[in-house]
Parts: structure tokens; C-alpha cells; sequence
């Protein structure tokens, strides 16, 4: 089985809407697909229909951004109710800041004589609730600034660099709380991707299983070879079970292609291991219980 359960829409900053997402995940042997935008749920009905109509498993997602020891973190959060209004609210909140700070940074290009990129990064946003740097991304390869994306994240919005803003996001306990009334389980996203040294990196799991997070990405399209034997090793120590994504977002950007990648580690439990899997269509935990 095939479990891609990290990519992102139109929603956020993925490329494509959500039902052609999920279109994609099919062509690409995907079967069981979770859609996980950055801080907004509004893709998930959409998705859920059309991985009904291909045949594939879908589980509804989030990926929601944190700040932890002055260091940006993502929490994906999986099999969530997207009407629950704890969630929601948190989520409105990210959403707020989200967009002050796209003014921050629209000020800061501005200021190295790059002018309009707040509004030029909007009209890249197809949910304008939702802005992030990808969208600035995208308007200063418009601009002829940059020839692709990766190339702006070396040059542009990241610290020491024309366009960098500092930011506080939600801290780590609100957004593992807001997975766990939403019914859901908090995974750490990606953690060979963070800027912590391998001592914070194993203070940050063990708070992280305390708090009630569940799980964490072992196979994830920016880890290599050696992290995701690093993380499975980790995972075990630690009682969290493994994820497998690609963090999708458009083809040739970011992250993998959908459904790509190797399997889990053998020495791992999957995040799956105790779904549901007998309805297609939507997936359902058969029960909550966290792997010791
Ligand atoms: P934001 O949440 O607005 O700060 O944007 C974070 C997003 O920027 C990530 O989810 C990626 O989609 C994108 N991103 C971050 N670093 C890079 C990179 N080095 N290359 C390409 N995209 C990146
Ligand atoms: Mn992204
Ligand atoms: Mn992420
Ligand atoms: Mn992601």
C-alpha cells in the first residue's frame, strides 16, 4: 500500500486545486492520500469527493506552523474533523498573522527596490486567507528576480536575505491541543529539515510525545537516505510512530512527486497501523491507542 500522507493544494501553497491533487495522487499509485495544506482545512471536502470518485483512501490533514525555542516547526495533524471549531479558531488566528506578516515582508523587498510584492504575491495566492513565502516565491520568478523557487529560498525570505521577517507562530502544545480535540493525531513534520542540533532535536521529541503529539515523518521528500534511518532509530526510542509523505507541491518545486519515495523502515510502526482501512473513501481510526 502506498500512503502519501503529506502534500499541499491550491488552499496553500501547492499548485494545483485540491480535486486535481488528488487526481494526480491516483495516476501516481497513491492509495491512501491525505491532503495536509499549511494552516487551512478549506480543501478537505473537495478532496475527500474526488479521491471517492478515483477510488483512493483519503484522510483529512493539516500542517500547521509553530514556533518552538525560537525555531519554525510544522505539526501535521491527521484524520482531523475540519469542523471542529477549536481547530478552526486556532487555525483563523495563524491565518491573521500570516497575513501581517506578508505585509512585513512585502516592506522588506520593498526596501531592497522591489516594489508591489505584497499585492504580486496575493494574486499568486488562489485562497487569500492563506499567504506564504512560496506565493512571494512564485511573483519574483514572475518579476524575473529568480529563476525557480529553490533559487529564491538561497537568495531571498530566509534569514540574512532581502525579504526575511522574524515571526511567532502558535507554539507547539496549542497546535498538538487544537489536532487532539479535532480527534486527530500530531505529527512532527519533516525533522532533518530544522535548524536544531541533535541534542534539541531529541529534546523537542521527547516534549513532543509528552505534550500528546503521536507520530513523526520518517520518510518525507526532503530527508535523505541517512535521516530516514535516523529518524525511524528515533521514532522507536522516543514512542512515536513513522509517517511517510512526500510534502508535494507543485511538480518540479519543492518536496516529491506524489506517492514517491521509499517505504517505511521495517523497524517501524506506521502512523497507519491502527486505521481503518475496510470503507474507501474516507478512513477511519478503529481506535487511538499510541504505540509504547
Ligand atoms: P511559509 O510557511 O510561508 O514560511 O513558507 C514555507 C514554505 O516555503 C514551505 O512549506 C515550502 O513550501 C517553501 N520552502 C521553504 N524552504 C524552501 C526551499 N529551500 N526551497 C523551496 N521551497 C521552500
Ligand atoms: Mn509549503
Ligand atoms: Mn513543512
Ligand atoms: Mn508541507
Amino acid at each position: 500500500m502506498n500512503y502519501d500522507l503529506h502534500c499541499h493544494s491550491s488552499i496553500s501553497d501547492g499548485i494545483l486545486s485540491p480535486a486535481r491533487l488528488v487526481q494526480r495522487a491516483a495516476e501516481k499509485g497513491v492509495d491512501v492520500l491525505a491532503l495536509t495544506d499549511h494552516d487551512d482545512v478549506a480543501g478537505l471536502g473537495e478532496a475527500a469527493q474526488a479521491a471517492e470518485a478515483a477510488g483512493i483512501g483519503f484522510v483529512n490533514g493539516v500542517e500547521i506552523s509553530v514556533t518552538w525555542s525560537g525555531v519554525t516547526l510544522h505539526v501535521v495533524g491527521l484524520n482531523v474533523d475540519a469542523g471542529n471549531a477549536e481547530l478552526q479558531a486556532g487555525l483563523a488566528g495563524i491565518q491573521h498573522g500570516r497575513r501581517e506578516r506578508a505585509e512585513r515582508i512585502g516592506q522588506e523587498l520593498g526596501k531592497h527596490g522591489i516594489v508591489g510584492a505584497f499585492e504580486g504575491a496575493l494574486r499568486h495566492a488562489a485562497n487569500p486567507r492563506l499567504i506564504g513565502r512560496t506565493h512571494f516565491a512564485r511573483f519574483l520568478i514572475g518579476q524575473g528576480v529568480c529563476k525557480d523557487v529553490r533559487s529564491v529560498f538561497k537568495k531571498y525570505l530566509v534569514r540574512g536575505k532581502p525579504g526575511y521577517v522574524t515571526h511567532e507562530w502558535t507554539s507547539l502544545a496549542n497546535a498538538v491541543a487544537w489536532i487532539r480535540a479535532a480527534g486527530g493525531q500530531a505529527v512532527l513534520a519533516h525533522p532533518g529539515r530544522y535548524d536544531l542540533k541533535g541534542k534539541a532535536t531529541r529534546r523537542l521529541l521527547g516534549e513532543f510525545r509528552e505534550i500528546g503529539g503521536e507520530g513523526v515523518e520518517v520518510v518525507t521528500g526532503s530527508h535523505t537516505p541517512d535521516q530516514h534511518a535516523l529518524f525511524a532509530e528515533l521514532a522507536n526510542f522516543y514512542g512515536l510512530a513513522a509517517s511517510r509523505g512526500s510534502d508535494f507541491h507543485a511538480p518540479g518545486e519543492y518536496g516529491r512527486e506524489l506517492g514517491s519515495g521509499p517505504d517505511l523502515p521495517l523497524k517501524c510502526t506506521p502512523i497507519w497501523h491502527n486505521w481503518d482501512l475496510t470503507n474507501t473513501g474516507q478512513t477511519r481510526m478503529a481506535s487511538k491507542t499510541v504505540p509504547t
